[in-house]
């Protein structure tokens, strides 16, 4: 790379244009899963779409590795690749809510947490995930599934339009009515079709206050609290989730203290609405076995979108396994009482979600996400801060997740992939792989954007 390349783009651009020796290079390639350290030679802070333009044209005329960073967020860190160029869309944030259309236009830099305060102010909800810090472009290119997705659906069912780059460096709006097929590939198919500057989304009357909280068993008696949670799933109002987390007790006063460092499995409550009808559907869930601490009630919805922020901050060093499930039997029950023990890492957890509901009435065909009939997710999140204790952690995530294939769909959402399962990308795509390796060919022949979860173009 030389210098000239920097100075040739700088005077294109109007962000910064970042080489290793500049002041907040570190910061701009920085990303959530701190295991990998990859430095590109350029990266260009992006402040508008011109500027997406420009570095998407320069990096392909120049045969350029490109990355596009969103929130930064990714399991696998598989965002930034070594050498190259890095479009950074950390600069751009802008929301514009409209409260009478019910919708959002928000910039692709944008975080969940930044739209949830500003949308709840209208007393509107976005369809954003569980964890605050999480960038909106990466997890709504991948699916997006949070606490409302069995009730409004997913981000993309709630998705009304995109502004994109393609590889051919043109921006274009795309929506249902204008280049449809791009619309449906952008609606699961993660950054394989371009750089989003911009997403439209339909918003819901959510808040301000909702119903939830978190509800400890022992570990001993988790077979018991599952086989009722999945029972109660089963028959559960769509405003119900209910995420059965299994944990190490951090050492904080709100515990008592004969649990510190006990594995235990927390019930994570939510319903979107509040009352006596909220509460009295909650409530079987509350009261089901022998919880040592309880504490569920009416809550700000913002606070409660960042309730495990916490529990997973960044500059750890993460890894991630998923398993679609086509129910909670009991050999998913004993597998997983067989391994958790062994849970190691301080920032580890692993959980199930309940799917369904708005997620499955929507056609596996309609958009690029594919796995709708799911009934379960479940979803090893392995934190820990030593390099040494690497192979100790993966490989318990690793023994733990081989251990629950034979009982898993097969399925697997991608944006959960993690690091080393580039293997697992068809079965991300499932029955759409076809389609999406034909739009692949028709946008990005050259495979332009490929430092993703990548679709290689057909041929
Ligand atoms: C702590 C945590 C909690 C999570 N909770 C949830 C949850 O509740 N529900 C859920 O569905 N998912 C959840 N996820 C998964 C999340 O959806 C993905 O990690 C997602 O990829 C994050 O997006 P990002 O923009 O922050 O990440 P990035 O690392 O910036 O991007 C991820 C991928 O998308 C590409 N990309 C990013 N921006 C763009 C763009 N503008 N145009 C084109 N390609 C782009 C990147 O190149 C990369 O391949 C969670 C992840 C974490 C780490």
């Amino acid at each position: 790379m030389s210098e000239s390349h920097g100075d040739t783009l700088a005077r294109t651009v109007g962000g910064a244009v970042l080489t290793p020796d500049n002041a907040g290079y570190d910061e701009a390639r920085a990303l959530w899963n701190a295991r990998f350290d990859r430095r590109p030679d350029l990266i260009v802070r992006c402040t508008n779409p011109d500027d997406v333009r420009a570095a998407v044209n320069f990096a392909r005329d120049n045969g350029l590795r490109l990355s596009v960073k969103g929130g930064g967020h990714a399991f696998a860190a598989n965002t930034v690749a070594d050498g190259g160029l890095l479009i950074d869309l950390s600069p751009m944030q802008g929301i514009e809510v409209d409260p009478e259309r019910k919708t959002a236009r928000i910039e692709a830099g944008a975080k969940w947490g930044q739209v949830d305060s500003r949308v709840q102010a209208h007393g509107l909800a976005s369809p954003g995930g569980t964890v605050s810090t999480v960038g909106v472009a990466g997890y709504t290119l991948g699916g997006g599934a949070g606490y409302l997705a069995r009730m409004y659906g997913m981000a993309i069912d709630n998705l009304l339009s995109v502004d994109v780059v393609t590889a051919d460096g043109e921006l274009r709006h795309v929506s249902e009515e204008q280049h449809p097929d791009l619309f449906w590939a952008l609606r699961g198919g993660g950054g394989n079709f371009g750089v989003a500057t911009r997403f439209e989304f339909r918003l819901h009357e959510v808040g301000p206050q909702v119903l939830a909280g978190q509800v400890f068993h022992r570990f001993v008696d988790a077979p018991e609290v599952l086989r009722f949670y999945r029972e109660f799933m089963s028959e559960a109002p769509e405003e119900v989730q209910c995420y059965p987390f299994f944990l190490r007790v951090p050492p904080l006063d709100l515990f008592p203290q004969e649990y510190h460092g006990q594995l235990v499995l927390d019930l994570v409550l939510f319903h979107a609405r509040t009352g006596a009808d909220a509460e009295a559907t909650l409530r079987p869930l509350v009261e089901a076995g022998d919880p040592f601490l309880a504490f569920v009630g009416p809550q700000p919805y913002v606070d409660v979108l960042k309730t495990f922020d916490a529990g997973v901050p960044s500059g750890q060093r993460y890894e991630s396994r998923s398993h679609d499930l086509p129910s909670i039997s009991d050999d998913v029950i004993a597998t997983l009482m067989e391994h958790l023990p062994d849970m190691t890492g301080e920032f580890t957890s692993a959980y199930l979600g309940g799917l369904g509901g708005a997620i499955a009435r929507v056609d596996p065909a309609a958009t690029a996400f594919p796995h709708r009939a799911a009934a379960f997710s479940f979803h090893i999140m392995a934190g820990w801060t030593e390099p040494e204790m690497d192979e100790q952690v993966t490989g318990w995530t690793r023994r733990l997740h081989d251990a629950l294939t034979p009982h898993a769909t097969g399925g697997v959402y991608v944006n959960v992939l993690g690091h080393g399962e580039a293997s697992r990308v068809r079965a991300a795509y499932g029955d759409n792989w076809a389609r999406l390796v034909e739009l692949k060919r028709i946008w990005d022949p050259d495979n332009l954007f490929r430092t993703n979860h990548n679709i290689p173009p057909a041929g």
